[in-house]
């Protein structure tokens, strides 16, 4: 099987298993590991029955067949003993995480959302553009960074990883640029729709000195400040969403009308 989806996604042969096996939500593309799985459900189905009140049921613990699922193994991935189902995700997810490649896959979970399109069968992507974000997703684009090499980037001469070209770069400088624009622009034509006001980059002055977030959205009375950010695989989100919530932060009134307070600010929406 993984071989198969390996040939489909033309995905490189030093793909992690546990890339192939964990959960969507944790990074991986939640492909079944039937060995596994087959077992515990045998399990947790024979200690289902062993609870049960009814005689018959009890008296079908007694039989050879039972006594072999009983007696057997329990199923263990790289020396990991799994009891339940939970444990084996666990495991996979730990495991995914624990490799120098995936490790941005670590927040994955933190936003279940937005790991959907990975097994949603959404047709918005087609077939090139689906296999090239996979690619990304697990950090599998072919570049010229092997883990015991020094090939340096012939641009600027730091280590040419895909974290590299995808963020710091100088000659990926223009389409980083342009790729924080069109989500900007993607969550504003998505406010829009549902009834949000938006103000684009006003400039705000605070005693801090001017602000320009990304997007101002009101509605309701209700006002929300949005400033994008696309940090690196490695980067702590949490630290990131910290860093740009007091870049931010406006000295408004706390209360539910913000907006007028906003309103005290030369902002017009
Ligand atoms: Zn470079």
């Amino acid at each position: 099987m993984r071989s198969t989806v390996r040939s489909w996604l033309k995905l490189p042969k030093d793909t992690s298993i546990a890339f192939f096996h964990a959960k969507a939500i944790d990074g991986g593309l939640s492909l079944p590991l039937p060995e596994h799985k087959i077992s515990l459900m045998k399990q947790a189905k024979t200690a289902r029955m062993a609870m049960s009140p009814d005689p018959v049921v009890c008296a079908m613990l007694e039989t050879p067949a039972t006594h072999k699922v009983l007696r057997a193994k329990q199923t263990s991935l790289n020396g990991t003993v799994v009891a339940t189902r939970q444990g084996l995700r666990s495991v996979l997810a730990q495991q995914l995480h624990s490799l120098c490649d995936e490790r941005g896959l670590a927040t994955a979970p933190q936003v279940p959302a937005q790991n959907q399109w990975v097994t949603s069968g959404d047709m918005t992507l087609n077939g090139h553009t689906y296999i090239g974000a996979i690619k990304i997703r697990g950090n599998l684009v072919a570049t010229a960074y092997q883990p015991h090499t020094d090939i340096r980037c012939n641009c600027c001469g730091n280590s040419e990883s895909l974290g590299h070209i995808l963020q710091t770069c100088p000659r990926t400088y223009a389409s980083c640029i342009a790729r924080h624009d069109k989500i900007v622009d993607q969550v504003r034509s998505g406010a829009e729709r549902i009834g949000y006001g938006i103000r684009r980059e006003p400039a705000i002055q605070t005693p801090a000195g001017i602000r320009k977030p990304d997007l101002v959205l009101v509605r309701d009375g209700d006002l929300t400040i949005l400033d994008i950010t696309i940090v690196a695989h490695n980067a702590d989100l949490d630290k990131a969403h910290h860093d740009k919530s007091i870049m931010t932060s406006l000295p408004l009134e706390s209360g539910p009308n913000h907006a007028t307070s906003l309103g005290a600010l030369p902002l017009r929406l």
